[in-house]
């Protein structure tokens, strides 16, 4: 396990921001607005990736993350535009059997989503290098065999319509981190797999799920 370059001091996530994906974990996309959860900052890892303890069921959740280079309150769309700097390809590791539980008691979702090594990321692209991001596939490979696909263009939220709305909740620093949502197909993974993700224009990201 690895930890990246990156100096982060927030990790933020979108919950529900591909239609897809809402529709798989029970949710009503038409009736329910994306929403924010957060990870530790040290939770980020680059390279393979340990099984965590407790859970039966361990899943894949590629993103898109956006890196901030600059930050503020209540930004405007085109500051909230401005602020980004760099891309990343990333999976927001989940613990899906907890996090079904504190959905169904009402509980909050640390130990599902903030715990150890949950928070997987490629290597940073600057956002002038990236091309279109809006406009780019993203995808997830377990063993070779394609798991998630979607494109950019399909999130609810754009990344600065993301970006704004956090900034309503935090006022946003440079280096936050914001994981900005996963397409459909989430799966579980075991000890060996071979992940790797992509979204076009970026470095991909590959990494192994090993034993802890
Ligand atoms: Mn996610």
């Amino acid at each position: 396990m690895r930890r990246p370059d990156w100096q982060t001091s927030r990790i933020y996530c979108v919950g529900r921001n591909y239609a897809d994906h809402a529709r798989e974990m029970g949710a009503d996309p038409s009736r329910e607005a994306p929403f924010f959860f957060s990870k530790p900052a040290d939770a980020l890892v680059s390279g393979n990736v340990p099984y965590p303890s407790l859970t039966r069921d361990f899943q894949h959740e590629v993103e898109l993350v956006v890196a901030l280079g600059r930050g503020g309150a209540d930004l405007s769309l085109t500051d909230a535009a401005a602020c980004i700097d760099a891309y990343a390809v990333g999976i927001d590791w989940t613990r899906r059997d907890l996090q079904a539980e504190a959905k169904r008691l009402g509980r909050p979702w640390d130990t599902a989503k903030g715990f150890d090594y949950s928070a997987s990321i490629g290597p940073l692209c600057p956002r002038e290098a990236a091309g279109d991001i809006n406009d780019a596939d993203i995808e997830l490979t377990v063993n070779g065999v394609r798991r998630q696909s979607g494109n950019i263009r399909q999130m609810i939220w754009s990344v600065p319509e993301i970006i704004a709305e956090l900034s309503r909740y935090y006022c946003l620093k440079s280096g936050d981190l914001i994981y900005t949502g996963t397409p459909a197909g989430v799966a579980a993974v075991n000890i060996g797999d071979d992940i790797l993700a992509r979204v076009t224009g970026l470095e991909p990201l590959q990494l192994t799920i090993v034993a802890r």
